[in-house]
């Protein structure tokens, strides 16, 4: 199949329409940092392009009382520069931090690290552990589905992500992400975790939620080790013994895999790395 068309869109209706014509003869553009690269090596071939970088509404960081809600256009740049992402979800900035280089970073969106679907994409661990809802809209109607569940239920042909939806944190949680690249700063990450903590009056753990990125098929909740630290206090020793029952369910999942030995080593110093800055950054969040 040649390519034989490129629409810049200017909506979402404009595009929902598109799709619903061409389904799977057409893909999306947004960015172009992935795409690009895949049409380059024909690694896949469609008739039409849907240009969406320009929809203005996909490019817009809104918030209501109770949520933040990202259009799925906002680049990772567009969020390390927005003062949302300091203080406590700190852990999103610095997981768009971290993506690529600049040029990357100011290209790449969100919505594409999320339908591009790699395991190892780096904001979708704290969008995770954060409990994002995406947005999906076609010529059928609207769907929200948790991102957690992206993975096992993804976009139809004629779907398009238009926005990211989180709850706003309150003063005792706090999101922190930690990353183990190939190469530093240019490398997709090999390995990650992200982690939304809070803590009861007494110090200890009232609710977690944390998640990985390259520890399986897909990114995901590590809910076994979220069950050991309810109730616990972070400290030296529940760091080494939730490292222990993080590796214990990687035992499990990547049994057999050549990558095991090696991500059962670099998943303590991320880990470790992940709750400790925790540590850290509740202290400074509380200082402000
Ligand atoms: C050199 C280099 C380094 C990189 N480093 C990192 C890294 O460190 N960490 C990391 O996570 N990623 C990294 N990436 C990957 C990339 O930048 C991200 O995946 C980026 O977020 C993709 O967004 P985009 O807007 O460029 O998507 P595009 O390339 O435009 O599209 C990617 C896919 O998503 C689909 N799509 C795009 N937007 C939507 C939407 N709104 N709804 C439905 N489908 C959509 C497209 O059809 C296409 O299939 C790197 C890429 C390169 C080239």
């Amino acid at each position: 199949m040649t390519l034989k068309e490129v629409y810049n869109s200017r909506s979402v209706e404009e595009v929902v329409g598109l799709l619903g014509e061409y389904g799977s003869e057409a893909k999306l553009i947004s960015g172009g940092t992935d795409i690009v690269i895949e049409l380059k090596n024909k690694k896949i071939t469609p008739k039409i392009l849907i240009d969406i970088s320009k929809i203005e509404e996909l490019k817009k960081i809104k918030e209501d009382e109770n949520h933040i809600i990202l259009g799925s256009g906002v680049t990772f740049t567009e969020i390390t520069e927005n003062p949302l992402f300091k203080g406590n979800l700190h852990g999103l900035h610095k997981a768009c931090k971290m993506v690529g280089s600049p040029q990357i970073r100011n290209k790449g969106t969100i919505g594409g690290n999320i339908a591009n679907g790699s395991s190892a994409a780096d904001s979708i661990p704290p969008l995770i552990a954060l409990g994002a809802i995406i947005k999906i809209c076609s010529i059928e109607g609207t769907r929200e589905i948790p991102l957690e569940d992206y993975y096992i239920n993804k976009l139809k042909s004629n779907e398009i992500i238009t926005e990211i939806k989180f709850e706003k944190l309150n003063k005792n949680q706090n999101l922190n992400f930690a990353k183990l690249g190939l190469r530093k700063a240019l490398a997709i990450s090999r390995l990650s975790i992200a982690s939304l903590i809070e803590l009861n009056e007494e110090g200890l753990i009232e609710n977690v939620t944390i998640s990985s990125g390259a520890l399986g098929k897909y990114p995901m909740r590590e809910k076994e080790v979220e069950e050991y630290l309810i109730n616990k206090e972070i400290n030296e020793t529940t760091i080494e013994e939730a490292i222990t029952v993080l590796q214990n369910s990687m035992d499990e999942r990547l049994k057999g895999r050549s990558t095991l030995p090696y991500k059962r080593v670099a998943v303590s110093s991320i880990l470790r790395e992940n709750l400790k800055e925790f540590i850290k950054t509740r202290t400074e969040v509380r200082a402000w």
